[in-house]
This record gives structure tokens, C-alpha cells and sequence, in this order.
């Protein structure tokens, strides 16, 4: 099976989604390649981790929900306001957010 590592959140992962062509081995056996929850444009309501380290710790303390998505004109990519599980809140960029897609369905309204 194909074997990916993500640059993003330092997981690495396998492959498995239908249509992606499978790359010959090469000898560490890894590709550099974002995960699906590194992937997927976060929304109001998906449940996040904050990528705190690499390779990301899905620490229950690192866990909650995105409230508001910020498309700024002075921001080059757009920036979410997370508020996490023990109440504080917190402004992220795309690339320290994981997108939990283990409740990826159960949390969109
Ligand atoms: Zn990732």
C-alpha cells in the first residue's frame, strides 16, 4: 500500500483513496504529501486539533471546534478563530489546524 508522510502535521499515513495513481518504491518507501485532515478546508463547526508538534499529538487539550473563518484581504491565506475544549480561543492559520474527520460528518449542521 502506498505510504505518505504529510509535511503539515508529521503524520504519516496510508494511502488509500481510490483514483491515486500509485508511484513506483522509492527506498525510504515515503512520499511528502498533505493527510486529508490537513487537506480539507476547515468550516465552522468541524471539529480541530491544534498541530502544537510534529508529528501532531491529538492531545484531548488540543481539541475544538472552528467558530469563525476569517477571509482577510492582509492575509495570504485565510486564518480561522478556534475555540478549544477548556474555553480558550484562538486564532489559527490553515497549517496548524487538523481537521478530525472522525466527526467530520457528525458536526456539520
Ligand atoms: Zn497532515
Amino acid at each position: 500500500m502506498p505510504f505518505a508522510k504529510c509535511p503539515n502535521c508529521g503524520q504519516s499515513f496510508h494511502l488509500h483513496i481510490k483514483g491515486v495513481p500509485v508511484w513506483p518504491d522509492e527506498p525510504n518507501g515515503e512520499k511528502e504529501m498533505l493527510c486529508p485532515g490537513c487537506w480539507i478546508d476547515p468550516q465552522v463547526g468541524h471539529q480541530v486539533y491544534f498541530i502544537r508538534e510534529k508529528p501532531i499529538k491529538f492531545d484531548p487539550e488540543d481539541l475544538g471546534v472552528v467558530i469563525e473563518k476569517i477571509m482577510g484581504a492582509e492575509q495570504e491565506t485565510p486564518i480561522r478563530h478556534i475555540q478549544f475544549v477548556d474555553g480558550r480561543i484562538e486564532l489559527l492559520t490553515r497549517d496548524k489546524i487538523y481537521v478530525d474527520l472522525k466527526h467530520h460528518n457528525s458536526t456539520t449542521r
